[in-house]
Parts: structure tokens; C-alpha cells; sequence
């Protein structure tokens, strides 16, 4: 067996994984911001952290996942200015904020429990967590790090730490434009970002605010994330997820506040980023598809899938068909092709626990340790695909340990394989009453004792590539060499 080994953003190399505590792992997983519905692409984000998670469950850890629910502070532009996103929401739909982040939370859960995602340990909202985030800045501004813009807020000068730009090697030069940091007068150096904006006074009063040392307003929205980590694993953890887009603004602030207020480094033992699900076709750069975002307009949701006939698990076996770290290009077809294929596997799997008795371990490890070296090495999810399909189709292994694998690797997949209850396989029963109606005929064929005609049923029924397993609920069919 293989060590364990992922990619880390910050090293920007796949480096052998150890916990800081042995047997334990602390993730902290960036989460969505509640003004909308979330879109499949941030879908892909929460199946990665999910699968990070499954593996390392199977391999023995004791995990604890946080996923953050952000409700406060983050601004149209990501940056420090404009509207924040849930007053903007909450305004045009005549609502509060916390109705809006309520209501947006409970689809994201929803969604989350479609795609047969864990749920996570803790899921703590910015807004819960206030005094948290005014303690760090409390700590950062005693150790002189934050200074302060009059009518604006308290921010942080990021010329007082030196590896600011190390986790997404920053050309801080380069910056100087203000990449995607607005050019807010007053700041020292352009990657400066606020960690406590104070809020307008006036008519455009915020409907989310609190008093704090530096007046009435609201956290930056870096700072939940560093407040709120600390306070569910602790000043330092093991791993942090987040899509790509994260590392250059929100992550590279988070690091930041983190290791300047606690005085810990490395704050987080590794950075794991998905890359983007994209929309097929050229992007603004033409290289490639362009991100899958809510303020480009085209996205979908998973209720759109649904909407479509499509099983929001099909989603998922469309995630694990690309490594989490390439870009992955969405589309129609994408989706269909994914819904057959899971539909299939799906087929193969109720047969397979149609089948009794006890598999051979013997047999079966070489297969195991294929599927688990495949995720062990940077959580190559095509890979153990691909070893999953390859134990679904194969002749040489028996039907009980084709049927002990798929369980095993689907601890881990979290593909709902061979569970009645999922709608593939209840699709595919309910397709076709007439070979249910043969499969009758010829139990009762049986019962009146005309071998015969049983015999012939079975026979056409074998010429259509259809085979009869016996079941503990009596005979049930199953199409071959699927
Ligand atoms: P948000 O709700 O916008 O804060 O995003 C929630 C998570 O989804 C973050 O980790 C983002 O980086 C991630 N994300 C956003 N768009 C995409 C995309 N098109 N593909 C993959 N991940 C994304
Ligand atoms: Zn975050």
C-alpha cells in the first residue's frame, strides 16, 4: 500500500500526508455564501471536500469537518467594496438577512443530503460567531498589524507579513493595478483588505451590524473563516479546501490574520483546491471553458438537473469522473452521458446484491489496493473509477466479490450503489413490467409443472441477453454482460 499523499497549494507540490495529532483530521472547508441558490460548480467544491473526507474516514482517521455558512461580509466585488451580497439579496427580496440565510442554507443542506454528502461536524454561521472574529482583530491590531481608515474601516497592512504572498505566489508587484483588491484611498499597500468595516451612516442603513472598539459595522469577510476555525479545531489544523478562485484574495487574507494573530506557522498543514467546473467552450482568455459563476448568469443548479429528469446523483458520479485539481467542462450532453453511465453501474449493482454467500478477501485485495493506492495519491477519483468499473464488468472475478468490492469502494464513493431506495435503480425496475410479466409467467409456468414453457421464457429471455437470478425474494432478472 501506497502513502498517503496530497497536493498542497502552498508547497505547490503532492507531499506525504500526516495529521498533526495522529489518527485525527481537522478540515476546514470554505462554505457558500447564502444570497442564492448555489450553482453546480459550487457543488463541485463540497464533493471534493466530501470525498477528502470519505477517504480518509476508510483509512481509519476520525475526522472533523467544518463547513462555514458565510452570512455577513462578503462584498459584491470580493474586495472591500460594494454592496455586501446578503443586503443586496435581502433588499430586493423585501426580506431580512437571516430569512434570506435561512432560506438559502436550507437548499444548500437540501442539496448537500441529494448528492449524499456527509454532514459536516460543525456548519457555523459568521454571524453567530461576532465576538470571535472582534477578539482576532483585537489581537492583530495589539500586535500592530491593523491600522485604521477614518469612515472606513480597520485594515490590515500586509507589508508586516513578509509570506503574504507565499500561498498563491502573489507577484505583489504586479499587484500594484489592485488585481482584484479595489483601490481604496487611504490604504498602505494595494493587497491591504479590511478586517472590521465600519459601517455608512445615513439613509443606506446596513441591516446586519454590530458595535465593536472601532465602532458599529461588520467583519471583513476573511475574518470568519480564522475566527471561526480556531474555535471548532483548534489554532492550528490539517487540511483546508476551497475552489481555486479562494487562494489569491481569501485564503492568502485568512493565512494572514491567522498567523499573525495566534503566531502559529504553518497555520494549516495542507491547502487543497478544486479547480473550476466550466462552462464548455472558449472563455475570456481562450484558454479553455470559463468558470461556472453566478455573477457570469449562466449556471445551473441541481434543482435545474432535477428538473430535467435527471438523478442528482448522476451529479455525482459526473464528479468523480474528473481529478479534482483539472478543470471540468459541463454541459448537456456531459450530464446525460453521466446519467447513463451511473444508471448502468447502478443496474449492475442492484444485480450484484441480488447475489448470497461469502466473497474471497484473497481474490479481491489486489482490486482493493488499486482503488485505495488510486485515492491515496492525490485523490485520484478517474482512477478509482475506472478500477470500479473494471471490478463491475470482469469475468474473472466471482459475483460475490464483484459485490463485496462495489460496496467497499462505494463506502468511500458515496454512489448509493445498489440501494433500492435510489431512483436509477427504482427507474430501471419499473422500464420494463413486460420482463417482470415474463418473469411471472414463468413462475407460474414453473408451478403448474410446465418445464417447458419455463424453459422457453428462460431462453428467450437469454436470447434478449436478459438472465434470471434466484433471489432471497424469489427469481429476479438481470441483463448480462453489463
Ligand atoms: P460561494 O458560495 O461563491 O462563496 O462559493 C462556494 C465555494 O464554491 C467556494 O469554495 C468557491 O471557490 C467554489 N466555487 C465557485 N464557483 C466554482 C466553480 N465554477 N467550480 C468549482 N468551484 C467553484
Ligand atoms: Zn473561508
Amino acid at each position: 500500500m501506497s502513502q498517503i499523499e496530497f497536493y498542497d497549494t502552498r508547497s505547490r507540490s503532492q507531499r506525504p500526508f500526516v495529521p498533526l495529532s495522529p489518527g485525527k483530521v481537522g478540515i476546514y472547508s470554505c462554505g457558500p455564501t447564502v444570497y442564492a441558490e448555489q450553482h453546480v460548480g459550487n457543488l463541485r467544491s463540497r464533493l471534493f471536500s466530501d470525498l477528502l473526507k470519505r477517504f480518509l474516514i476508510s483509512e481509519g482517521f476520525e475526522v472533523t469537518h467544518v463547513i462555514n455558512i458565510t452570512d455577513v461580509g462578503h462584498l459584491v466585488s470580493d474586495a472591500d467594496e460594494g454592496e455586501d451580497k446578503m443586503e443586496a439579496a435581502a433588499r430586493k427580496a423585501e426580506q431580512s438577512a437571516s430569512e434570506i440565510a435561512d432560506h438559502y442554507t436550507e437548499l444548500w443542506r437540501q442539496d448537500g443530503e441529494a448528492v449524499n454528502c456527509l454532514v459536516p461536524e460543525h456548519n457555523p454561521k459568521a454571524t453567530d460567531h461576532i465576538p470571535d472574529q472582534i477578539e482576532l482583530a483585537e489581537k492583530l491590531e495589539t500586535e500592530g498589524y491593523l491600522y485604521s481608515i477614518p469612515d472606513d474601516g480597520l485594515y490590515f497592512d500586509t507589508s508586516r507579513f513578509p509570506s503574504y504572498a507565499e500561498l498563491a505566489g502573489l507577484d505583489l508587484d504586479g499587484q500594484s493595478e489592485g488585481i482584484r483588491i479595489g483601490v481604496t484611498e487611504g490604504k498602505r499597500n494595494p493587497a491591504d483588505f479590511a478586517v472590521w468595516k465600519i459601517a455608512k451612516k445615513g439613509e443606506d442603513k446596513r441591516l446586519q451590524e454590530w458595535d465593536s472598539p472601532w465602532g458599529v459595522g461588520f467583519p471583513g469577510w476573511h475574518l470568519e473563516c480564522s475566527a471561526m476555525s480556531v474555535r471548532y479545531l483548534g489554532e492550528r489544523f490539517d487540511i483546508h479546501t476551497g475552489g481555486i478562485d479562494l487562494a489569491t484574495v481569501h485564503h492568502t487574507n485568512e493565512v494572514a490574520q491567522s498567523e499573525c494573530g495566534y503566531g502559529v506557522h504553518p497555520w494549516v498543514g495542507f491547502w487543497m483546491h478544486n479547480e473550476f467546473l466550466t462552462l464548455e467552450g472558449p472563455g475570456e482568455d481562450d484558454d479553455g471553458g470559463e468558470k461556472m459563476s453566478k455573477s457570469k448568469g449562466d449556471v445551473k443548479t441541481l434543482s435545474d438537473l432535477i428538473d430535467r429528469g435527471i438523478d442528482p446523483m448522476a451529479f455525482r458520479y459526473y464528479f468523480l469522473q474528473a481529478h479534482y485539481r483539472s478543470q471540468h467542462a459541463f454541459s448537456d450532453k456531459a450530464i446525460q452521458d453521466a446519467a447513463k453511465g451511473y444508471k448502468r453501474l447502478q443496474r449492475i449493482a442492484m444485480a450484484l446484491e441480488e447475489v448470497e454467500g461469502e466473497g474471497d478477501p484473497e481474490a479481491q485485495a489486489p482490486f482493493a489496493e488499486r482503488f485505495r493506492d488510486a485515492l491515496a495519491d492525490d485523490l485520484n477519483a478517474p482512477e478509482a473509477s475506472a478500477v470500479l468499473w473494471k471490478v463491475a464488468r470482469s469475468d474473472e472475478l466471482a459475483a460475490v466479490d464483484r459485490r463485496d468490492l462495489l460496496r467497499r469502494f462505494d463506502v468511500v464513493l458515496g454512489l448509493r450503489l445498489g440501494e433500492a431506495s435510489s431512483a436509477a435503480a427504482d427507474e430501471e425496475r419499473e422500464q420494463d413490467p413486460r420482463i417482470d410479466d415474463l418473469l411471472a409467467e414463468r413462475q407460474a409456468a414453473r408451478a403448474a409443472k410446465d418445464w417447458a414453457k419455463a424453459d422457453q421464457i428462460r431462453d428467450d429471455l437469454k436470447a434478449e441477453g436478459i438472465e434470471i437470478v434466484d433471489s432471497s425474494e424469489g427469481p429476479r432478472w438481470r441483463r448480462s454482460g453489463d
